[in-house]
This record gives structure tokens, C-alpha cells and sequence, in this order.
């Protein structure tokens, strides 16, 4: 490099021999870069020296591993009042358009993630060249946080690629990987990683991207007729996707729509800054930005030992069981580079499980998650046994075995005789007691629970339940275990249900209850969906399997008794071996993709006292049990604070995310109305609508789970 190098704490500028301005982005002390206000003040800072030095060009790149730009710094802007947030929302908008005004060719040369405020730079840059590796993926989203793309994303990008297409990206929140992204004309070309740079270089020296320049800050605006039929088709097809409740998919939808009908940049951003302001506002945007930051907490989540442990990543482990989850949690470590020994009773389970996990690669590979290779390796790090298998220098061992104490007993009993000491033993029970199976072992402390759920390929959630022997460091170790294969943990006691399950069950056994008292299963189903969950409950027993469900109600309600009544309907499904998918029928018949309401089980009914229940007391039936076990979950410890429930049953059921889970939902509709409604529940449905202590306490008191008087203050 010649010329002057200017170094900040964020952001390098360098000038090469031919005269091309580099700018690296390098945030100081950082594994990422973001942009909060003292990154902009630089870029702004920067952006003069250029136009003062006047070179022949501009490339933008990053200097970190696998993060070219990952947008805005949420933490800044969560807790801004309007006018601090506006005054950062202009303070963006005002420094990419200098940059976008530079009268040299620039171009943004993008490796690692690079989304919202990342994106939205390379937006205002003229080209944009991206590397195709994995670790690359480039997009806008911020309406999954409630609030919008507002540094230039909602005014350039339909400039750029269109508006149907700009639509999808900005209203689906949607990251890509470098080849669909230059598909849609979002990126204009691909280059190899070690090449980025003097590919960039290149593209500025041959002038090439002028052509780009007119294009994104002159283009005209687009027809009104057509934006509105458009917005017609696009509005219609997103409310019934997110039946109206996500207020930042429709103000996008409308800011990119008014915005792109405008002549000047400056008009759309204005409609931006305006929308994203108010957008801030909203409990959707609340809750959404709580759960972003509930994941991160996640991510490095630690569980307090006194031993300090080295930093160690696991290399082997032991899956016990090649059964639907056993072999799913196989594949997923063999894919995340751990070598795995998959063990069953006898050879053709083993078969089966292997058939199993080619079946998940093979799916992998055509949605582009692994290559030919990748997946190869991936089965070849899978060795499958039928017997018995040496377990020196394995990590940990997983146990998914059927659901049944006593073999879960015996299978522990002898691992802990055959497995050296510091293997961690982990079960993957979904309800049975992690000291009970512990106490089957002479090492009880080493024996933890790891809950993964189903899909494993498709669920980033993973319970680690700490059993009452279980050693601080084993949980520790499971932690960083769980967070090296890319899953979220969430440290949950070992109580019955764990966490997810115990406080969803009651949810579907009154679902299922219901339905007995003559609500349709259009009824039931539709309430829940109009609440904003992904899925009704009764299908959701289908799912699951009318079987496990009823078993797993079965257990927690042998202990939580007279809360949990099993409803006569799904012991008369089970009699009639109506299992529900994997049976081909259940609540509704399934016939290949298709699904239908099932007539048939009607005749199981047994009164009809809710046949006339509107859709707000049919949710608020179903809802309020959810409410109640929660806050006792948080009443009996078995997890920490109120961020775990609510993450915990987002991330492993899919609540309503912009609810922001049942104890945010609870004090968005206020704790004093939900204990009111419950008590009336109580003589109409039941003593399973009791306001257990802590609820009660807090209606009384005036506390709430978050915000202002929170509960533990
Ligand atoms: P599954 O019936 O599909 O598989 C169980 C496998 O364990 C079978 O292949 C069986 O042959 C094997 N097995 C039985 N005894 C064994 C032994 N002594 N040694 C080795 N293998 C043995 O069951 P699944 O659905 O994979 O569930 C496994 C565990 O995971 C259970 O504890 C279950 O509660 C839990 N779980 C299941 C789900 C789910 O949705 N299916 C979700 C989370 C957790």
C-alpha cells in the first residue's frame, strides 16, 4: 500500500500504489463489527479524508474472520428515547449518503455476515463482490426485531432489484448465502476469499461500477398503479402468513411501497426514519429485541464452577439409541466435526439409524447446508456398533434410548462401570428424572440431562438439566458442549417436564379438553394460530403422536396431581391406535402433504359446554394454564429468571415470538387482569385455573416480569 494510512478505532484507510482508497473495517478489541454512533462518526470522518485526497477509487472490506458488518448495535439503540433514536437513525442515513455521493467508483467487498446496517452500507456503495463461503450471508433482518430497514435499506434496495423482489427480502427478514443473493441481483459478482481484495481493486481500476452508480441513486421512481397492485398481492399474502401481528412486516411493506413511488432518496428516508421511530415504540419490537438478546446471552451462556476449565473442545462422542432422535443427534455432531459412535441393540437398528442420518445429510445437501463432501465426511465420522465399544478418550456419551426408567437405569449402571471418569453421561429423556437415573451410577455427579428437541436439524434449543449430584464443572462442560455444536442452551432443574414440556402439556391436554367439550378442531386449532403460534395444539398432539403425548401428560400429571386430568378423547384415540401422522390419522386424516379435519373423532366427545366458546375464551383457556405453569417454574426454580422461561418456550415451541413469551405476554396484558380472568376460570373450568402464589403475590404488589417493577426488586 502507498499513500496515507489513517487508523481509527474502527475503521483503517489505506491507500494502494495505484491510488485505490481502502477502508477496513476492524473493530478494536472485537471478534464483529458494528455500527454504533462512534463507528458512524469515523466512516463520516473518513468519507472527508477521502473526499480531500480524491484516489481513483474506494473498496470497503472487513478485517474479521467471519463478520463483514452485523448491522446496527442493538444495545445502544434498545432504551433510546425517540429523539436520540432519530437523531442515530439520521446520523446513518446522513453518512451513507456521503458515501453514496463520492464521485468515485465504490465498491463493497463482503465477506462474512453482512446484514441490516452492514447491507445497507454496501447499498450505498456503487458494486458489491461477495466470497461464496458458508460464512458469508447477506440480507435485511430487521423486521424480526419489529422495526425496519431505515439507513437507506427500504429506499436503495427496491432501487436496485425491483420491488417484488426487494419486498421479499426486507418483509421475510431474509439472509442469504453469496449465490442466491447474486441471483436476485443483490451482490453483482462472486470472488474466492483470498482474491476478494484484488478482485474489488480490480472492479474499481476498470471503472466498472458506473454503470451501477446512476442506476441506484437516480433510478426513477416506480409507477403508483403498479406499487399499489402490488402492495395489494403482497399485503394479502403477508397477513394471512403472520395474521396481522407483526405491525414492522406491514410498515416496511408500506415504506418501501410509498418510498420507492418517490423521486428523491431523501423523501424514502425520510418515511424511514419516521416508520423505524415509531416501530421502537412497539411491545412487538420489545419483546423481539429482548429475545435477540435472550439468544446472545445464550450463546455464551456459563454455569459458575470453582474449577477453572481449559478451554477444551470436545472431539468424541457416544449416541446410545440410533432411534428417531439417538440418530438425528448423530448426524448433527458428525456434522459439527465431532467423530461419533452410534450404538443400538443389534445390527439392523444400527442399519436403521445409519439409513436414518444418509436420509439427513442427503436432505441437507439439496437445500445447499453441506456439500458432496461435507456430507461424506460427515457419515464417514459415524461408526456404527451394535455391541459393545471401547470408550477411552470419549467426551461424551448421549443417551436416547426408549423412554423407559428401568432401562435407562440399566444402561447407566454399565456405562458408568466401562466409561473412564471425566466422560460426562448425558440422557436425552424428555421427562423422566435425571437423579433418579443418576442414582443407578457409582458417579452420580457426572450424569446431566441434554435435552434436544424435535427436529434436531431444525431446533436451535437444548435443555441442560442439572440433576440434584450433578457437578458445577459437568454442567459447565455441557454448556460449552451444547454451544460448540451451534445449539442454545437453556440451565433448567430437573423437575418433572423439565421446562418446555411441562409448561406446553397443560396447554394441549386443555386443548384436547376442549375439543371433548364439543369446540371444533377448527375452533381450537384457529384460535391458536389467530394468537400467533406457528401450529394448533390438537395438530401439534398429532405431531408429537397422540402416544407420547398422552404418555408425557400421563407422567407430569402422576405428579402435579389434580392439575393435569387426562381427557377421556385422547385415551379413546390411543384405543383406536389414532396416534396422529405417523399413524396416518389423529385430530386430522394426513395423506401425503395433505391434511384434514377428522371426522371420525367427534363421536369421542363427552359434553359440550365449550361447543359455543368464542375465539378470545377459547384463548384464553388455553393460554392462562400456559401462564400459571410458567410462573410456577420461575416460583420453584426451576430455572433462573423470567428471560429463561420466555426463551425457553419461544426457541422449543415457537410461542408467539412478539409476544415475547408467556410471562412478557402476561405483563403486556397485566398481571392483575390475568389473575382476575383465572379466579373466574376456576368456577367455570376448573381448579387447574387456581393463580398459583407468585402470580397472586404480584397482582397484589403491583410487580411485574420485566421492566419497571420487576419481580426480586
Ligand atoms: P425411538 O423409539 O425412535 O428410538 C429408541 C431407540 O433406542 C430404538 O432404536 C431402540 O432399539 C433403542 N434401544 C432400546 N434399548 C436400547 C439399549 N439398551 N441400548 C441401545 N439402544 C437401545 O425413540 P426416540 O423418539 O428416538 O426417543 C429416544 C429418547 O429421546 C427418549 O428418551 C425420548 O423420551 C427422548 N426424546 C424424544 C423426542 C421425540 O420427539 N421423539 C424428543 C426429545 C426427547
Amino acid at each position: 500500500m502507498g499513500g496515507e494510512d489513517v487508523t481509527m478505532q474502527n475503521i483503517r484507510r489505506e491507500t494502494t500504489a495505484e491510488n485505490i482508497c481502502v477502508l477496513t473495517f476492524d473493530r478494536d478489541g472485537s471478534s464483529a463489527n458494528i455500527f454504533d454512533r462512534d463507528t458512524l462518526l469515523e466512516l463520516e470522518t473518513q468519507i472527508d479524508g477521502i473526499w480531500n485526497e480524491k484516489p481513483r477509487g474506494l473498496v470497503i472490506m472487513s478485517a474479521k474472520e467471519d463478520i463483514f458488518i452485523a448491522g446496527a448495535d442493538l444495545k445502544a439503540v434498545a432504551g433510546l428515547r425517540d429523539e436520540e433514536l432519530k437523531s442515530y437513525i439520521t446520523l446513518g442515513q446522513t453518512v451513507f449518503n456521503h458515501l453514496a455521493e463520492l464521485r468515485i467508483p465504490t465498491v463493497a467487498a463482503i465477506h462474512g455476515a453482512c446484514v441490516g446496517g452492514g447491507y445497507e452500507l454496501c447499498l450505498a456503495c456503487d458494486y458489491r463482490i461477495a466470497t461464496r463461503d458458508r460464512v458469508t450471508k447477506i440480507g435485511l433482518p430487521e423486521v424480526n426485531l419489529g422495526i425496519l430497514p431505515a439507513w437507506g435499506g427500504s429506499t436503495r434496495l427496491p432501487r436496485l432489484i425491483g420491488i417484488p423482489g426487494a419486498l421479499d427480502v426486507i418483509l421475510g427478514g431474509r439472509t442469504l448465502a453469496a449465490r442466491p443473493a447474486l441471483k436476485r441481483g443483490m451482490i453483482d459478482t462472486i470472488a474466492p476469499r483470498e482474491y476478494l481484495l484484488q478482485a474489488a481493486i480490480k472492479a474499481v481500476s476498470h471503472g466498472k461500477p458506473h454503470r451501477f452508480y446512476s442506476r441506484i441513486l437516480h433510478s426513477p421512481p416506480v409507477n403508483s398503479v403498479v406499487a399499489l397492485a402490488i402492495g395489494k398481492y403482497v399485503n394479502m399474502k403477508t397477513r394471512e402468513r403472520t395474521h396481522g401481528h407483526y405491525p414492522a412486516v406491514f410498515k416496511a411493506m408500506e415504506v418501501v411501497l410509498r418510498g420507492a413511488g418517490k423521486w428523491t432518496v431523501a423523501k424514502s428516508l425520510a418515511l424511514e426514519a419516521e416508520a423505524v421511530t415509531e416501530l421502537a415504540k412497539t411491545d412487538a419490537s420489545r419483546n423481539l429485541i429482548r429475545l435477540f438478546f435472550l439468544q446472545e446471552g445464550a450463546r455464551k451462556l456459563s454455569y459458575p464452577t470453582a474449577q477453572k476449565l481449559p478451554p477444551r473442545k470436545m472431539a468424541r462422542a457416544a449416541v446410545i439409541g440410533a432411534g428417531v432422535m439417538g440418530a438425528s443427534i448423530a448426524q448433527w455432531l458428525s456434522a459439527r466435526g465431532l467423530r461419533v459412535v452410534l450404538k443400538d441393540v443389534d445390527a439392523a437398528r444400527v442399519a436403521a439409524g445409519m439409513d436414518r442420518i444418509m436420509q439427513l445429510y442427503a436432505n441437507g445437501y439439496k437445500r445447499h447446508t453441506f456439500t458432496f463432501v461435507e456430507a461424506r465426511d460427515g457419515v464417514d465420522r459415524i461408526s456404527p456398533v451394535p455391541g459393545d465399544f471401547l470408550m477411552k478418550g470419549i467426551d461424551i456419551i448421549i443417551e436416547a434410548a426408549v423412554e423407559k426408567m428401568d432401562l435407562k437405569k440399566q444402561i447407566f449402571s454399565k456405562l458408568d462401570a466401562q466409561a473412564p471418569a471425566e466422560t460426562i453421561l448425558a440422557t436425552n429423556t424428555s421427562a423422566l428424572s435425571i437423579t433418579e437415573i443418576a442414582g443407578a451410577t457409582k458417579m452420580p455427579d457426572r450424569v446431566v440431562g441434554i435435552h434436544f428437541f424435535n427436529p434436531v436439524y431444525k431446533m436451535q434449543l437444548v435443555e441442560v438439566i442439572v440433576g440434584r449430584q450433578t457437578r458445577p464443572d459437568v454442567v459447565q462442560r455441557t454448556l460449552r458442549f451444547v454451544q460448540q455444536i451451534g445449539k442454545l442452551p437453556v440451565v433448567v432443574q430437573d423437575s418433572p417436564g423439565f421446562l418446555v414440556n411441562r409448561i406446553l402439556l397443560p396447554y394441549l391436554v386443555e386443548a384436547a379438553r376442549l375439543f371433548e367439550e364439543s369446540a371444533t378442531t377448527e375452533a381450537v386449532d384457529g384460535a391458536m394460530l389467530e394468537f400467533g403460534m406457528p401450529m394448533g395444539p390438537l395438530r401439534l398432539i398429532d405431531e408429537v403422536g397422540v402416544d407420547i403425548s398422552a404418555d408425557v401428560a400421563a407422567t407430569l400429571a402422576e405428579k402435579f396431581s389434580g392439575r393435569l386430568g387426562m381427557p377421556v378423547t385422547l385415551t379413546k384415540m390411543l384405543g383406536e391406535k389414532l396416534l396422529g401422522r405417523k399413524s396416518g390419522s389423529g385430530f386430522y386424516t394426513y395423506k401425503g402433504r395433505e391434511q384434514r379435519v377428522n371426522s371420525g373423532v367427534a363421536k369421542f366427545r363427552t359434553g359440550n359446554s365449550a361447543a359455543a366458546y368464542t375465539e378470545p375464551e377459547l384463548q384464553r383457556r388455553m393460554v392462562l394454564l400456559m401462564v400459571n405453569e410458567a410462573v410456577r417454574c420461575l416460583e420453584e426454580k426451576v430455572v433462573a429468571t423470567p428471560g429463561d422461561v420466555d426463551f425457553g418456550m419461544v426457541m422449543g415451541t415457537g410461542f408467539a415470538p412478539f409476544h415475547g413469551g408467556p410471562l412478557a405476554y402476561a405483563d403486556t396484558v397485566g398481571i392483575a387482569k390475568i389473575v382476575d380472568d383465572m379466579k373466574t376460570l376456576v368456577q367455570a373450568a376448573g381448579p387447574q385455573y387456581e393463580p398459583c402464589a407468585l402470580l397472586a403475590e404480584m397482582a397484589a404488589t403491583g410487580k411485574t416480569f420485566y421492566g419497571g417493577n420487576e419481580i426480586g426488586k
